[in-house]
C-alpha cells in the first residue's frame, strides 16, 4: 500500500512538475526566500481542544519556513522544518483530541521535523505562521481534524502546504490551496513503529484567584478583603477539581502575594492550560446589589458597567506601581490577532454553560449576567478564558455567603459541572 501510494504520488509529481526533485521546487514556489538567520528554537508546544480540530501551536524564537504534508500507516502530519533546536523536544509528547503522540526529529543535511500521529484518518485544516508581534514570539499554527477512511483515501496521497514568516497569514492562504501535489512520500523513510505512548494528558485548568499582596482587590463588608475570597474559592475550586480525577490543576498563586496581570497570563501559557479561570469578587455603592455574573475578553465592551469593571480589575497592576498604560495596550493589540477570534468563541460558549450550571447552585445577578469587555487577564490567545465576579462584597449577604465553606462548595460544584460540560462538547463535538 504504501509502495503505491510513492508511486502514484511519485506520477502526480511527474506529470505537474516534470524533470524537477520534489524539494528543490517546493523551496522555490516560496514567494519570498526565507530571510537568512541565526538557527531558530522552539520555545513551547501546545495542543489545544476545539469542538472541530485539534491545533498545534509551537511558539519559536524565530520566523522559520515549513512543509505540511499527511501520510497513512500510520495516520500522521508531518511539518518538515530548517535546522531548528528543541530543547527536550525528542521525548515523545501526549497527544490530545486528534492528535495521538507528536515527537520531533533532527534530520541529516541541517533539516527538522515535526511528526504528529494522529488517532485515526485526519487531514489539516490549516496551517500558518503567525509573525512576532506586540511580545509575541513567532508562532507556527497546524489545524488538524478528523476525516473518514473513505475520504482520506479518496483526497491525494500527500498535501502539501508551505509558507514562511515574511508572509502574512492571509497571504499565504491562497497559494497554498493552488500547491501542486508533489510526492513526499518518496522521500520519506519508512514510518518510526509507536513507541510507549504515552497515554493523552487530562485537560489543565489554571485557576486565578483575583488580586493578592499589596493589592488587596475590593474591601467589602466588615472588612473583608476580595483577595481573601479569591483564594479561598480557588482553593476549594482546586479540591474539587482534582478529586474528580479528570484534571490536572494549578492556582497562580496559593498564598498572599502579588502578581502582575501580565504573569498571570504568562503562568497560563507555561502550563499550557486548557482553560483560564480567573476569580473576583465585585464592589459597588449599593448593598442591595448581589449575585454572580461572568465575564468574557471582548474589543467591544457589551456596556458601559462591563468597561468600568474591567478598568477597574485592569487597575490592579497600578497599585504596585506598574505602568497601566501598557496593559491597556496588551488588550489592544492581542484583539487583532486572529487566532484570538477562535479562543473568544469557545469563551463564550464556556460562559454560557457557566451560566447554566452555575445558575442551579447560587443565585445570578438579574440583568445580563454574562458580559464582555476588554480584561487585561484575559488576553492569553490560545487559551478560552473566563472572569467570574462571584458575588458583591457591597451586599452583606454575598460576604456571609462567600465566608461559608458550605457556599463556596455549592459553587465549586457548578463550575465543575460547568467544566465537565464545557469538555464533553469540546471532545464530543470533535468524535463526530
Ligand atoms: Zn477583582
Amino acid at each position: 500500500m504504501l509502495a503505491i501510494v510513492a508511486a502514484l504520488g511519485a506520477l502526480l509529481g511527474a506529470a505537474v512538475l516534470p524533470c524537477a526533485p520534489a524539494q528543490a521546487q517546493t523551496t522555490a514556489a516560496l514567494p519570498f526566500p526565507p530571510p537568512v538567520q541565526e538557527r531558530a528554537s522552539v520555545l513551547n508546544a501546545r495542543l489545544g481542544l476545539h469542538p472541530d480540530k485539534t491545533r498545534l501551536v509551537l511558539e519559536l524564537t524565530d520566523s522559520v519556513s515549513f512543509t505540511v504534508s499527511v501520510h497513512g500507516s500510520p495516520y500522521r502530519v508531518v511539518v518538515d522544518l530548517p535546522d531548528v533546536s528543541w530543547p527536550g523536544g525528542n521525548t515523545v509528547m501526549a497527544g490530545k483530541g486528534v492528535v495521538a503522540r507528536y515527537r520531533f526529529e533532527g534530520r541529516d543535511g541541517g533539516a527538522s521535523r515535526l511528526v504528529v500521529e494522529t488517532d485515526g484518518p485526519a487531514r489539516v485544516v490549516e496551517s500558518y505562521l503567525i509573525p512576532p508581534r506586540d511580545g509575541f514570539k513567532p508562532r507556527f499554527v497546524l489545524d488538524i481534524a478528523r476525516t473518514t477512511p473513505a475520504q482520506f483515501a479518496a483526497s491525494p496521497p500527500v498535501a502539501v502546504t508551505t509558507g514562511t514568516a515574511s508572509v502574512s497569514r492571509e497571504a499565504a492562504r491562497p497559494p497554498a490551496r493552488k500547491d501542486p501535489i508533489v510526492p513526499v512520500a518518496a522521500a520519506l523513510p519508512p514510518p518510526v513503529p509507536p513507541r510507549a505512548a504515552p497515554v493523552p494528558e487530562k485537560p489543565m485548568i489554571l485557576v486565578d484567584p483575583g488580586h493578592g499582596g499589596v493589592d488587596p482587590g475590593a474591601v467589602g463588608v466588615g472588612g473583608v478583603y476580595e483577595k481573601d475570597i479569591t483564594l479561598a474559592m480557588a482553593r476549594e475550586l482546586k479540591r474539587q477539581l482534582e478529586g474528580s480525577g479528570r484534571y490536572r490543576v494549578r492556582l497562580t498563586r496559593d498564598k498572599d502575594v502579588f502578581i502582575r496581570l501580565r504573569d498571570r497570563v504568562a503562568i497560563a501559557r507555561e502550563v499550557n492550560a486548557d482553560l483560564f479561570l480567573s476569580l473576583h469578587a465585585d464592589s459597588i455603592g449599593s448593598a442591595n446589589m448581589r449575585g454572580l455574573s461572568i465575564y468574557t475578553l471582548s474589543d467591544r465592551a457589551s456596556d458601559r458597567e462591563a468597561e468600568m469593571l474591567a478598568a477597574k480589575e485592569n487597575r490592579a497592576d497600578a497599585l504596585a506601581g506598574m505602568d497601566l498604560s501598557s496593559e491597556n495596550d496588551l488588550v489592544a493589540s492581542i484583539l487583532i490577532d486572529l487566532a484570538q477570534r477562535d479562543t473568544m468563541n469557545h469563551s463564550k460558549r464556556f460562559a454560557n454553560m457557566a451560566l447554566e450550571h452555575l445558575g442551579r447552585e447560587v443565585k445570578l445577578i438579574p440583568n445580563k449576567p454574562h458580559r464582555q469587555a476588554g480584561f487585561a487577564v484575559l488576553t492569553a490567545p490560545d487559551m478560552p478564558s473566563a472572569l467570574v465576579e462571584m458575588g458583591y462584597l457591597s451586599s452583606p449577604q454575598d460576604v456571609s455567603l462567600l465566608s461559608k465553606s458550605a457556599h463556596r462548595e455549592k459553587l465549586g460544584r457548578g463550575m465543575v459541572r460547568t467544566i465537565d460540560a464545557y469538555f464533553k462538547w469540546l471532545t464530543g463535538a470533535q468524535k463526530s
